[in-house]
């Protein structure tokens, strides 16, 4: 059985990687705002894409597709080709079903519970957590790829990271460390720390300010 980091852990975590965020964190356009459609639409592209390659079609799916109701109501074909050339083709599918779902039974916006979000087709436990972290402002809890990445090798460091049984530990650790407060700059710092310092391949852990608590430090 896997131990939860301890409250001295997670105070030490969450000071070190907030105070890394402050100091290096990127600006990115979805990071200036807590519109719920916003958040959406930017979570749904960075599922399989990389965020240079986001910023440009985020701006334009914001400027042809400007709230839940307008994408709800645009021609499908219209919608895939400004989807292009992102890939992964059913996620604009998937938007779409999401804002025509939001528009029929929630009055064009996106319900603030976790029950009423995961009711939706294509918004998973991930999703979810971003959506009323970063728009909602709530506790909520975050775990993509990146994030589990940061989690296991500070927290864990042995096992297989991809077992279902580790993925549920590390959403717990995921929820354990989560603040009080400045949820939304934790959930980002998180995004970004493994985006950009403790990446899957060469890690710069001889830069890094989790070394000293890391339990993979160094990663060759
Ligand atoms: S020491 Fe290396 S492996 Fe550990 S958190 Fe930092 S960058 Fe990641």
């Amino acid at each position: 059985m896997l131990a939860l980091p301890d409250t001295q852990a997670r105070r030490r975590f969450r000071t070190k990687l907030l105070a890394w965020y402050r100091a290096h964190g990127r600006d990115l356009p979805w990071r200036r705002t807590t519109d719920p459609y916003h958040i959406l639409v930017s979570e749904v592209m960075l599922q399989q894409t990389q965020v240079d390659r986001v910023i440009p079609k985020y701006h334009e799916w914001l400027t042809k597709f400007p709230s839940l109701e307008a994408l709800a109501t645009a021609p499908e074909d219209a919608v895939t080709k400004t989807w292009y050339p992102l890939g992964y083709n059913i996620r604009p599918k998937r938007l779409q079903a999401i804002a025509r779902e939001a528009v029929a039974n929630h009055e064009g916006a996106l319900p603030a519970d976790e029950e009423t979000l995961r009711s939706f087709k294509g918004i998973g436990e991930y999703t979810a957590g971003a959506v009323l972290s970063f728009a909602f402002g709530r506790r909520a809890a975050i775990l993509d790829t990146n994030v589990a990445r940061v989690l296991f090798r500070v927290f864990v460091g042995r096992g297989d990271p991809k077992a279902h049984a580790m993925r549920r530990h590390l959403w717990e650790v995921s929820r354990a460390v989560l603040p009080h407060r400045h949820v939304f700059d934790f959930n980002q710092a998180l995004m970004d720390f493994g985006a950009t310092v403790c990446v899957a391949r060469k890690p710069k852990c001889l830069l890094c300010p989790l070394a000293r608590q890391c339990r993979s430090f160094p990663v060759s």
